[in-house]
């Protein structure tokens, strides 16, 4: 009997395997959208695998997941500021926006919710009502939602997003809030911790904005500046700021739109490709030999971006350190060198070598730079590559 073929959602499925999911949320949304150059990263996005997660026991452990105490100020700062109906987010809004606060309404939608998929679709219909209460001018209409849930369509896949933000309306337009318990000190937060609240918050903005136009409305009520409430210098004494995020917006909507469908990520991974059940469990040396096996297959595209938002990120840099990757030392470098597959061969062109057409613009200016060195004396080489992972 001819074996039947399977599907492409069947594939997808298959290439999971055993392997520990990740959740569907806005932050993970974020993170897709932060790794979107990259197959490795949209095909564990469309199989839902939990990158996080999958090396725990190796070498290669994503150094991801908060600490204990971290951990605990994120929650002691969220239970702070939804303290008293959320008394203290409506302070900020006061005291920032000059909102009139007073019989401010607020819909905690995580009260009472079911846990699991039931308990998601129900929120993102009460989301769905509120907006349509707000959009309409009702006068029970929420100033402030809280634990909204958005259902969109991500890669042909209808899936319920949970945003730990805040939506704030007391005129027009809606505003996006973002908590974050990090700290910022004389106006300054730690810019990686930023970059990522910015991307949530963005998403959330992306979400909210197809929620009101599903239901009638206009787009653009949404507000393309931020509310982020963060902690005050190292306490938690909370703070807000208003940040324009119209560029992140923008490109978060391209990237949610042009995601591949599971059809197209079934068609790249061929047959033979191991799945995640194989790089999930066993021997490290096997699991590791897996997804370097995965990665061949379905390709990467390592940079340093990757270590703040992908949990192979670890693996991926030392896989790009073996292959001399201009990628791993940062964007201005894969700037100074357009055309260079690695940086051996940068080093190989910098000592004379024949260059191809590509290379020949950067293979002058190498030369003339390593002439440069020798004349100064400096006598280091360019970085030689080691031993990776996989290869
Ligand atoms: S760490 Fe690896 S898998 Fe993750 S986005 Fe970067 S290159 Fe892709």
């Amino acid at each position: 009997m001819p074996k039947k073929q399977k599907s492409a959602a069947d594939r997808v499925v298959a290439l999971a395997g055993n392997a520990p999911r990740r959740r569907a949320n806005v932050r993970e949304l974020a993170r897709y959208a932060a790794t979107s150059n990259c197959n490795m990263a949209v095909t564990g996005f469309a199989a839902r695998v939990d990158f996080d997660q999958l090396l725990q026991g190796t070498a290669f452990a994503a150094p991801f997941g908060q600490s204990p105490f971290a951990f605990r100020r994120g929650n002691r700062f969220e239970e702070l500021l939804r303290r008293d109906e959320h008394a203290p987010i409506l302070a900020l809004l006061k005291e920032n926006l000059s909102y009139d606060t007073t019989n401010a309404k607020v819909a905690n939608l995580r009260e009472g919710q079911i846990r699991g998929k039931g308990g998601l679709a129900q929120r993102a219909a009460a989301t769905g009502e509120l907006v349509k209460q707000i959009l309409a001018g009702s006068r029970t209409a929420p100033n402030l939602i809280d634990g909204a849930v958005f259902e969109r369509e991500v890669g042909g896949v209808l899936a319920h997003f949970e945003a730990d933000a805040v939506a704030a309306r007391f005129a027009q337009p809606i505003h996006v809030g973002e908590i974050k318990s990090f700290p910022t000190i004389d106006g300054q937060a730690d810019p990686d911790k930023l970059g990522a609240a910015v991307a949530q918050v963005s998403v959330y903005i992306v979400l909210l904005r197809a929620l009101v136009e599903r239901v009638g409305g206009n787009p653009e009520i949404v507000s393309a500046e931020a509310l982020l409430i963060t902690a005050k210098n190292t306490g938690l004494q909370p703070t807000l700021c208003v940040k324009p995020v119209g560029r992140e917006v923008d490109r978060a909507a391209r990237i949610l739109d042009q995601a591949p469908t599971v059809d197209e990520v079934a068609a790249s991974i061929p047959e033979s490709a191991p799945s995640f059940s194989s790089v999930a469990a066993g021997e490290e040396a096997a699991r590791l030999d897996a997804l370097a096996k995965i990665a061949d297959v379905v390709g990467t595209d390592y940079r340093p971006g990757c270590l703040a938002s992908c949990g192979l990120s670890r693996f991926c840099r030392e896989r790009a350190h073996h292959d001399g990757n201009p990628n791993r030392l940062g964007g201005q470098l894969v700037r100074l060198l357009p055309g260079i597959a690695s940086l051996d061969r940068a080093g190989e062109l910098s000592r004379g070598a024949p260059p191809s057409s590509d290379e020949t613009a950067v293979a002058e200016q190498l030369v003339r730079a390593a002439r440069l060195r020798d004349h100064l004396g400096l006598t280091r080489p360019l970085p030689v590559t080691t031993r990776g992972v996989g290869r």
